[in-house]
């Protein structure tokens, strides 16, 4: 998915200035943000309170929405560089087209994952034959600088490993590795992503590497992270420098801890583009624009989405900040 925003704000992100080097249990809520005519998703990264958690940029939860009656997800063809988006779902289906010519109907418990590098576009829609459910997750993972100009690349993952734990704990790697379980998908920094699931009565304790930040997102039930009751729709950024995360819920809970390295690197973020610098962003614009760079995508019934305007301040450059 994407900003669909018509006025995007830009956004600087990243460096150990915001980063917490201890354990803390910091609240953030989410913001709703409407996102094509039929969507609203609650954007829970960047916040007011917090714009990164490891190279993880970006947060959107949405649903469970019924879309029995409905079109469902429809968002047509728009450009990324400088990032990796990674689709998660647990109920219903998305269909990804891009301009790799890549075609693939995403399912609950399958990681989409596009690397967009130096420049890719993409198309989301629920199929025209779709569950009654749709509900997931949307996340974007900043690129390194060695790594940003790489050549886009999609990947697939239907098979990804599972951690259980006694207790009624299941979790699922989709990015980076967990107790020893290792997810198949491409990683450019050290970073991990989990779904977890945890049964009514669930107690456990999760290995977890104090050089790492990490925050929880609510995905469905309240379940208890390091003592805090997370509601629907909210993240809990935690910091760094733990070893064990204490786990439970009184009823069926599943939430996502996303976490990694603070990112040392710090970038402008705006519309659907990750970068350094405001040339880098006005000329990925004017390049979607012009349809150079990204390619086309085929198959999408409707218009590509056109960028927005860029705001009449700056965007700052950023500065070099340890
Ligand atoms: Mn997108």
């Amino acid at each position: 998915m994407s900003n669909l925003d018509r006025h995007p704000a830009p956004t600087l992100c990243g460096g150990r200035n915001d980063v917490l080097a201890r354990p803390v249990r910091e609240l953030l809520p989410a913001k709703d943000v409407p996102l094509g005519e039929s969507t609203v998703v609650r954007r829970l990264l960047p916040s007011m309170g917090r714009r990164m958690v490891g190279a993880w940029c970006f947060v959107d939860h949405y649903g469970p929405d019924d879309i029995a009656e409905e079109p469902g997800m429809q968002v047509p063809p728009h450009p990324h560089i400088g990032i990796q988006t990674v689709s998660w779902l647990h109920d219903g289906e998305v269909l990804h087209r891009d301009s790799l010519g890549s075609r693939q109907t995403l399912r609950p418990g399958e990681l989409g994952l596009m690397t967009s590098g130096r420049g890719i576009a993409h198309s989301e829609e629920s199929p025209r034959e779709h569950a009654p459910l749709l509900h997931g997750a949307q996340l974007w993972v900043a690129l390194p600088e060695a790594h940003r100009h790489t050549a886009p690349v999609w990947e697939h993952h239907a098979e990804l490993p599972r951690v259980t734990g006694g207790g009624g704990l299941a979790a699922t790697v989709l990015m980076g590795e967990l107790d020893g379980a290792s997810s198949p998908a491409t990683a450019f920094t050290p970073i991990v992503g989990v779904d977890i699931t945890l049964a009514a009565g669930a107690s456990a304790r999760l290995p977890v590497d104090p050089d790492f930040e990490y925050a929880a997102l609510t995905m469905s039930g309240e379940a208890e992270v390091d003592g805090v009751r997370l509601a629907p729709g909210t993240m809990l950024y935690l910091g760094c420098g733990r070893t064990e995360l204490p786990l439970r819920a009184d009823a069926d809970s599943a939430f996502m801890l996303l976490g990694g390295e603070p990112f040392e690197e710090r970038i402008v973020m705006w519309w659907n583009f990750v970068a350094r610098a405001q040339a880098e962003i006005e000329q990925a614009r004017g390049d979607w624009m012009a349809g150079t760079r990204f390619g086309g995508v085929e198959g999408y019934d409707g218009a590509p989405l056109p960028a927005p305007g860029l705001p009449p301040v700056p965007l700052k450059p950023r500065g070099r900040v340890r």
